[in-house]
Parts: structure tokens; sequence; C-alpha cells
């Protein structure tokens, strides 16, 4: 019988179409699935309850299978190159990512499999498409443009989806561990909050079957949550995006969609500073400084209902509908004036979902800094209110204050005759020919 194998998990916490737990098993090969809790990694509430019943769902579905997860905290190049010494396991299995702290690790990874000569077998990373496959045929190393991206990544040969393994071995000698006892009690999430896991990922995947058709009308009704929330699935990996594209394929509107989420991570590979840097050499990047207006957008009092909505969207869900977010970031940059990287740091603290290549990327397209090719747009979020939440329901749903005022009124307290109390309004412009921002979005 072969060596075991330590199969290091990081953005792959599933067992369906998972290539390196297939490759791990293969021939009934011992495996060692090891999840390495990094403190160099910051993983902010609510994001740590997510992923820890991730993990635990994980261990679930790796013991009908007759194995389990195991568990360690520490830099997961020294634990899994040890977790290997102490097996005798020749082999580790990685799935590759894209962001600079990633790389820096398979990189670490990579020279110590070689001093301790080991084979190291990289799996597929997070993306349909992996960055760096669809390359533009002028040359250069990333696409800059969406839509030739589009073009290019809709005519790739996708790779097959892989089977589930129907049965798995543990090394032996080897217990699994709890992975809840390496959070704090992950236990009291709010109802409004997503769970984690791949289980739930599978059946929200199961459930958008009956409602995905109507996504290309529907999914900028903010108020008619008619988008397939499988962001957060999809970022820690519960469910695959390749899967995801296979099982939609026709659905174009929502395969699009998909298809923006690999086209970030292209452009993070190629431009690793993306969180921190403009992406457009050209662009200006000076902004206001003003903390009591960014603490006032954080926390959803602005006083625009609009805006207000989403961010307390935001904070009782850990999610947040993509027209809002458009709403959201567009006023922090373009009515506040203040820096993308505040907005992209409060995103990524509160967003289940938040990764680097997306929200960094979405930032910058935001704030002009980025890939729009149109980075001076003007911004009115009163038209887009009025728009894409035209009875106002998405308000009333969020911003309690707000939701005695019926219909579209609720979108400009300002103009009532009788001004809500509770709610300190603050008045923008309605209505005016400011061109309509982030159309087709
Ligand atoms: C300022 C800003 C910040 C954002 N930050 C993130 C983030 O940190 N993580 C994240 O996953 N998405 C981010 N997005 C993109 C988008 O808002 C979310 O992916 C989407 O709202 C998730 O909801 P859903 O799963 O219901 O999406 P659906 O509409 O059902 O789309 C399906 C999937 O396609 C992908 N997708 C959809 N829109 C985009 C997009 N514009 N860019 C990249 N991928 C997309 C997502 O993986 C999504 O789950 C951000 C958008 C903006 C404007």
């Amino acid at each position: 019988m072969a060596d075991p194998a330590v199969l290091l998990l990081t953005r792959d916490l599933r067992v369906h179409d998972n290539p390196a737990l297939v490759e791990a098993a293969r021939g009934g090969r011992a495996v060692a699935p090891l999840f390495v809790v990094d403190p160099a990694i910051t993983v902010s509430e609510p994001r740590r309850r997510f992923l820890a019943e991730s993990l635990a769902d994980l261990q679930t579905s790796l013991r009908r299978l007759g194995a389990d997860l195991v568990m360690r905290v520490g830099d997961p190049v020294v634990e899994a190159v040890r977790l290997a010494g102490q097996l005798d396991a020749r082999t580790i299995l990685c799935a590759e990512d894209v962001s600079r702290y990633a790389r820096n690790r398979q990189r670490r990874l990579a020279r110590a499999c070689e001093r301790e000569r080991i084979d190291l077998w990289w799996g597929p990373g997070p993306t349909v498409v992996p960055a760096g496959e669809a390359l533009p045929a002028g040359g250069g190393d990333h696409y800059k443009i969406f839509t030739p991206y589009h073009r290019a990544w809709s005519g790739r040969r996708w790779r097959a989806v892989a089977e589930r393994p129907e049965v798995l071995r543990l090394p032996s000698g080897l217990d699994g561990d709890d992975p809840l006892r390496f959070f704090d009690d992950p236990s009291g999430r709010p109802a409004a909050v997503a769970a984690g896991g791949e289980s739930e990922g599978r059946r929200r995947v199961r459930r958008w079957r009956g409602h995905a058709a109507g996504y290309g009308d529907g999914h900028d009704d903010m108020a008619g949550d008619r988008t397939s929330r499988l962001s957060p699935y999809l970022h820690f990996g519960c469910v695959s995006a390749r899967e995801v594209v296979a099982e939609f394929a026709g659905n174009e509107a929502f395969v699009r969609q998909m298809c923006w989420r690999d086209f970030y991570h292209q452009l993070l590979a190629a431009f690793p500073d993306l969180a921190t840097r403009v992406y457009r050499a050209t662009a200006a990047d000076d902004w206001a400084d003003d903390p009591q207006a960014l603490d006032a957008w954080r926390q959803g009092r602005t006083g625009v209902p609009i805006v207000d909505a989403g961010m307390r969207q935001l904070a009782a869900e850990g999610w947040m509908h993509n027209r809002a977010r458009l709403i959201t970031a567009g006023f922090l940059v373009k009515k506040l004036g203040l820096d993308w990287r505040a907005g992209l740091a409060w995103f990524g603290e509160r967003l289940l979902d938040a990764d680097v290549a997306n929200n960094a990327g979405n930032w910058q397209w935001v704030a002009g800094t980025g890939t729009d090719a149109r980075p001076h747009r003007g911004f009115n979020p009163i038209r887009q209110a009025r728009r894409y939440d035209p009875d106002g329901d998405f308000v009333r749903q969020h911003v309690p204050e707000l939701a005695h005022i019926e219909g579209p009124a609720v979108h400009e307290p300002w103009l009532l005759p009788r001004r809500p109390s509770g709610y300190r309004i603050s008045p923008v412009d309605g209505g005016s020919a400011v061109e309509d921002v982030f159309e087709g979005r």
C-alpha cells in the first residue's frame, strides 16, 4: 500500500469537486486532511463562526467517508511538513490560490518539500479558470478589461468536475480533532447570518435551481433578494465555482457574474497590491480625511436611507446585496470623497464573503482607480434607489426608523411635510441629470 498523503486544506473546505482530495486518496492511499489555524491571518467575526461551522461540517463529511479532519494551530507550511514527517508521508497536496499571502505560503511549502524530499501536488484553485490560463492574445500577463476576458474565459475548456471519493482512509494511529475547540464559541449565530459549511452550501445550490432562471431580470431587485447568496460558500470553498458553473451552464447572466469573480482573481494574481495601491497608474489617489463621516457610513447613519439600509444589512447579515454594495461604496468614495481603502477594510471585516480579489477589485472599480473603462462616472444614490428599490421596501426592511413611510417617499424623507423622528436625515440631490452610475453591473 502506498505511503499516506497529507492534504493541506485552505479555501477548499468540501468533499465534492475537490481534485486535491481525489488525488490524495487515489488507489486507496491513506490521507490526512489537515486544516491549520494560521494566527497570521486575522479572521473577524462573523467570518470566524462561518469558518468554524464549515470545518465542523467538513469533519462530519470526512467521517462519513471513513476519514476525519486533523486540526493544528501555527504556520501551515511547518505544520503540514511536520505531520508528513510524523506519518512518514511522502506527498503533500494543496489547492493553489492567488493572493500575495497564499503565493508566499506556496513558495515556502515548495521549498520545504524539496528540502524534505516530499512530493508536492498542486490542485486547482478557487476559480473556474486558473488565473493566468486565459491570457490576452496580444501579450500581457492578465486581462485588464472584463469584456475580452469574459470572451476568452467562455471559450476555454474548463476542467472536469471531480467525483466525490466513495471512501477515505485515515493513516493508522492518527486521530481527528474537534474543529470547534479551535475557535471561540461559535454558537449563537443570529438567524439572519448564513450558516457555514458544504452541506448548507449545497442545499443553497439546490434551492437556487428553482430561482436561477429569473436572475437576469431580478438580480438588481434589492428588496426581492433574487441572487444566489452563494458568495460566502464560494469564498471558503464550501462549494466549488467550477461545479456551480457546470450546474447553471446556459444561464448566461449568472455565469457571467461568476466570471467577474475569476476576472478579479486573475487581476490580483498579476497585481498583488490590488488591496493597497491604485491599479490604474494614472488614477488620482487623494482622498478627504473625515473620521466622523466614515464612522457614520460604517454604522449606517449617513442620513441617506438607501445607503444606511445597505450598511445595516451588512451589520445584520454579514452580507450585502451587490447593488447595495455599489451604492454604499459609491457613496463613500464619490459623495464623501473618502479613501476606498477605508471602505475595503470595513467590508473586509464585516462580510462573510470578503476576499482580497473580489473586495479590492470591486472597490477599485467603484472608486475609478481600477478596471472600469469609464472611471469618472457620476453618482446619484437617489436615482439608484428609485430604480433598484422602486417601492422603498429594501429601505423599510433595514431601517426601522423609516418603516412607517409608505412607497418610494422613503428614499427622500427630507421632502416629507413631517420629518421622521429618530432618523437624522442628510439631503442629497435627487433626480438630477447626473449620469447614472454602474449600469449593467
Ligand atoms: C464594493 C464591492 C465589494 C465587494 N466585495 C466582495 C467580496 O469581498 N467578496 C465577494 O465574493 N464579492 C464581493 N463583491 C461582489 C458582489 O457584490 C458579491 O459577490 C455578490 O453580491 C454576492 O452575492 P450572491 O452570491 O448572491 O451573488 P450572485 O449575484 O448570485 O452571483 C453569483 C456569484 O458570482 C460572483 N460575483 C457576482 N458579482 C460579482 C462581482 N461584482 N465581482 C466578483 N464576483 C462577483 C460571486 O462569487 C457570487 O456569489 C463586491 C462588490 C462591490 C461593489
